[in-house]
């Protein structure tokens, strides 16, 4: 019998946004020059005191209650012990039995399903350590200590995911709320969130789990998904083999896509806890929890209801323009400078958000940030198209021609001249002559079509709208071709 019930938990280290690491005033900037975010605090100097970065306490606690968690009133800090080249103290700060965030929940939404809720058992607070380079030297080591010391929180869920499609969408949510709650910035590649998967399997109907394994220091979504589906493989392999599974540490390897074990359970870790001694314990009262209650900005869904009602846009076009936070800002900032506020305009706006500016982004494979046609640009156009100016496929030439405007006022430019050429013709008589022209043209598709080969109206609106350049209305094209075949 194949074993194909399975159970996992996720670690998700997210980096916090904060200007300064967790106990020190050092930068956390990701783009310095090696080891120049570093002083005697995050170095581990013998003497130096650690300071707790305010911040950090406050970016949990926002995570805490945006994931339903309870708010521990007094939490402590803890040392883990253990060495590491590129951990200079030799231990990390961090939380142990008291996490400040406890005993919470997410939502995630599923192909076809239901939602299902995934427990999220803790988040607590902890420093980073520094990141040892392998592959400049042969046989060197180099080692960047800029990374010692910055704050992450670490997101522990309890293990209630049973697919890698699951696993997948509980990362997507986590991620989402994260930047939404603007205290990561969700950045995969720089590392600013990094996931461990706990992978066991048990037979179908079995109420114990199996043995896990723990794979560390996945960097991608892609890579959790990859990784879980191989390790469930090799676990089952190796159980129907009569082998059994050990507990053991795992590393992926995307380009072979196989797990193998780093360390094993008899050199696994012990890591000595206890009470970090330079360190105050952490005291959050009922006023500080609400007033970053009173704070936390609105959720995706929450976002998406209002979309539909306010701007009368579509649940398919709320739902995908709230999925990021930075796209949503932008769809109401353009809202705001539309001269005609109307749910047609407002759907123009969507429209174009959807279609023209998502495939220039993808195309150029820059971010929004980096995308420079303004706002207001882009309300000119949904305006114009909203009142039938120009087509919604004109707006698509438009936004290749503005992207070669410097400027605000260059784009402006271009784009009256633009609105000028492809002006949308909805004058019957000059659309008629049109209509006419090409039927005098084809006079033997006419008669066929005359004799019930109808499919050939496809033929003739084809070569009138070239003929317009594609300015004609496709409306009127239709009505006056009609009227005068059927004549
Ligand atoms: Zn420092
Ligand atoms: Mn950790």
């Amino acid at each position: 019998m194949r074993r194909e019930d399975w159970d996992k938990w996720l670690e998700v280290h997210a980096q916090m946004k904060t200007k300064t690491k967790a106990f020190c005033k050092c930068s956390t900037q990701f783009h310095s020059s090696p080891n120049s975010n570093v002083c005697p605090v995050c170095l581990g100097y013998p003497g130096t005191l650690p300071v707790l970065n305010e911040e950090l306490v406050n970016f949990s606690i926002r995570m805490g209650l945006a994931t339903n968690c309870k708010i521990r009133e007094l939490s402590i800090f803890a040392r883990k012990n253990y060495f590491y080249p590129d951990l200079t103290k030799g231990y990390q700060i961090t939380q142990f039995e008291t996490p400040i965030c406890f005993d919470g929940f997410i939502n995630i939404n599923l192909k076809d399903k239901e939602d299902k809720r995934i427990g999220i058992t803790r988040i607590h607070m902890e420093e980073d350590a520094g990141k040892s380079i392998h592959d400049f030297h042969d046989d060197e080591t180099l080692i960047d200590f800029n990374r010692c010391g910055v704050p992450l929180i670490e997101i522990v869920s309890e293990p209630d995911m049973n697919s890698s499609e699951e696993a997948y969408q509980y990362l997507s949510k986590i991620k989402q709320t994260l930047v939404y709650l603007e205290i990561n910035d969700g950045n995969l590649e720089e590392g600013s969130m990094r996931c461990d998967a706990n992978v066991s399997v048990r037979l179908k109907g079995d109420k114990n789990f199996g043995t896990r394994t723990e794979i560390k220091n996945l960097n991608s979504f892609k890579n959790v998904v990859d990784a879980i589906e191989s390790e469930k493989k090799r676990q089952i392999d190796l159980i129907e083999s009569g082998d059994k599974v050990y507990y053991q540490t795992m590393t992926y390897n995307a380009k072979e896509r196989k797990t193998t074990a780093i360390r094993s359970k008899e050199e696994a870790h012990d890591y000595r806890y206890f009470p970090e001694p330079d360190l105050v314990k952490v005291r959050v009262g009922h006023e500080w929890i609400s007033k970053i209650e009173k704070e936390l900005p609105e959720f995706p869904e929450a976002k998406k209801i209002r979309f539909v009602k306010d701007y009368l846009i579509s649940e398919t076009d709320a739902d995908e323009l709230t999925q990021d936070k930075v796209f949503a800002d932008f769809f109401e900032s353009i809202a705001r400078q539309l001269i005609n506020k109307s749910g047609k305009s407002f759907r123009a706006v969507a429209n174009i958000l959807r279609v023209d500016v998502k495939r220039i982004l993808n195309e150029k494979k820059i971010s929004l940030e980096e995308f420079h046609v303004s706002n207001l640009i882009i309300a000119m156009i949904a305006d114009s198209v909203s009142a039938g100016n120009i087509s919604a496929t004109a707006s698509k030439e438009i936004f290749n021609l503005l992207l070669e405007g410097k400027t605000e006022e260059d784009q402006k430019n271009i784009f009256k001249k633009a609105e000028e050429s492809l002006s949308q013709v909805s004058d019957n008589s000059e659309i008629e002559l049109i209509v006419k022209k090409i039927l005098d043209e084809n006079p033997k598709e006419v008669e066929r079509y005359k004799i019930g080969e109808k499919k050939l109206a496809g033929f003739f609106v084809g070569k009138i709208m070239q003929e317009s350049k594609g300015r004609a209305n496709p409306k009127i094209v239709n009505e006056l071709l009609i009227k005068n075949l059927e004549a």
